[in-house]
């Protein structure tokens, strides 16, 4: 105890990343200026939606498209994104090490020479079709999968591509309904951002300090009391008063610990975290411009070339994104690794030549929670409100009853944000 008194605000948010931000954004704009306090414990906003520089090219931590009910959340708030859709008629599939024309848009896949007439019809209407339905919750995707397609090869061939858009490697993990209705989301297009999700953290960012939010970097939040009066204590010892709080983007788990630091740690009931292996690389040059996206089949393999889509690299040079999906299969980081440089060897021979940067995430958290069937999948995840602890509300990718990665974290922080707003 520092003895120092308490510190008097509105509302707190913690976290700065996409969630806290939107949430901010959201809170500021419903109260007014100078009445929201937002928290950060890194260095700088923006969480797992950061860009970094290097010589002008921007990476991201991993491949990022942004999704269309996103947007529309973003655009409620007064910010448009500047974001292009991904050609996904050039995509090539990596089936047995090698490269064939792909199947990830409609035409290709029903032309593809790896599937046979049956399969290529069957897995074409699973996606084009497949909505998110209360029938389809508790099952998994593999039972799902399983009850819709013919073969193992046409389950292998949709799921290769239900995977890239969900990070998820494995079929059996995911809700069923989740699954098929991010699907369904993806089919109304996808965005690759220029700048990288660094633009849209700057204009959330921008927008906050217009409406008088407070960003406060380097404060990390030990513990949150609900109450009348909800408080929030910082690493400084510092006691911070308010009316609401949320917490923003912090993983089910780690909001437990700040709400009961001597409790028992959350055993993760509400679905297991999903991490995915990402290899970001800039290049001078591409050295083939015919292999810019890649699916794999039979390996949870991609790479694209996110600079053919979007502005990310100085002119002629280019902004690549691998990654290998987590199947359980347990491969060591160092194997990892060797297989996306084997997957960048196969595409763009020469590319060490060319080489400006490059970064490898063996693990990097894409969702700190999956809806899995036997969570109950969407409608299995908490809402913002937790009746122990009045005034404190969560949002996050974990929170709410619709939307995946982004999408959950943006619809949960609006919800959030007008739940404790309506306290102030
Ligand atoms: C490789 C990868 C690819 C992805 N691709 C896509 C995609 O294509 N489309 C899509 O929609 N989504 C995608 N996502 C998901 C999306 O990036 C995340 O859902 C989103 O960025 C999460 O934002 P957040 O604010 O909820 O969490 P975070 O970004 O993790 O932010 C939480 C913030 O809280 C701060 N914090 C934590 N604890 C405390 C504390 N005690 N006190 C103060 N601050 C604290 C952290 O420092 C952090 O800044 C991807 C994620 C990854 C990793």
């Amino acid at each position: 105890m520092t003895g120092r008194a308490d510190e008097p605000t509105d509302a707190v948010v913690v976290g700065a990343g996409l969630t806290g931000l939107v949430t901010a954004v959201r809170l500021a704009r419903a109260t007014g200026p100078g009445r929201v306090l937002l928290l950060e414990s890194g260095g700088e906003p923006g969480g797992r939606a950061r860009t970094t520089d290097h010589q002008g090219y921007r990476l991201g931590l991993g491949p990022r498209a942004l999704y269309h009910t996103t947007r529309a959340e973003l655009g409620a708030l007064g910010i448009r994104v500047p974001a292009r859709e991904p050609d996904l008629s050039t995509a090539l599939a990596l089936r047995d090490g090698a490269l064939h024309p792909g199947y990830a848009a409609p035409g290709p896949l029903l032309r593809t020479r790896l599937l046979s007439p049956r399969e290529r019809l069957a897995v074409a209407r699973l996606l084009a079709l497949s909505r998110g339905h209360r029938s389809l919750a508790g099952t998994n995707a593999a039972q799902w999968l399983a009850d819709r397609l013919p073969t193992e090869r046409a389950r292998e061939a949709a799921f290769a591509v239900l995977r890239i858009s969900s990070y998820t490697g494995r079929p059996e993990m995911i809700d069923a309904n989740a699954l098929a209705a991010h699907f369904a989301e993806v089919r109304r297009g996808v965005g690759y951002v220029d700048g990288g999700w660094r633009t849209v953290v700057d204009a959330l960012l921008a927008r906050a300090r217009a409406l008088g939010v407070a960003l406060r970097t380097g404060s990390r939040v030990t513990a949150v009391e609900g109450g009348a009066r909800p408080r929030v204590t910082t690493a400084d010892g510092q006691g911070i008063r308010a009316r609401s709080v949320v917490l923003a983007g912090l993983s089910r788990r780690s909001a437990g610990r700040l709400l009961d630091p001597a409790g028992q740690p959350d055993t993760g009931d509400g679905g297991n975290s999903l991490h995915t292996a990402c290899l970001d690389v800039a290049l001078s040059r591409l050295p083939d411009p015919r292999r810019t996206l890649v699916f794999g089949v039979d390996e949870p393999l991609y790479l694209s070339v996110f600079s053919r889509t979007a502005r990310l690299a100085p002119d002629g040079g280019a902004v690549l994104h691998l990654a290998r999906y987590d199947d359980g299969g347990g491969l060591g980081a160092t194997e990892v690794r060797k297989r996306l440089h084997e997957l960048l060897d196969l595409c763009q021979p020469g590319w060490r030549e060319v080489l400006v940067h490059e970064r490898f995430l063996p693990r990097i958290t894409t969702m700190t929670a999956v809806p899995e069937a036997r969570t109950g999948g969407l409608a299995g995840r908490p809402g913002v409100r937790l009746d122990d602890h009045p005034g404190v509300f969560v949002a996050g990718d974990w929170v709410g009853p619709r939307g995946l990665l982004a999408d959950a974290c943006v619809l949960s922080g609006a919800r959030a944000a007008d739940a404790a707003a309506a306290r102030l």
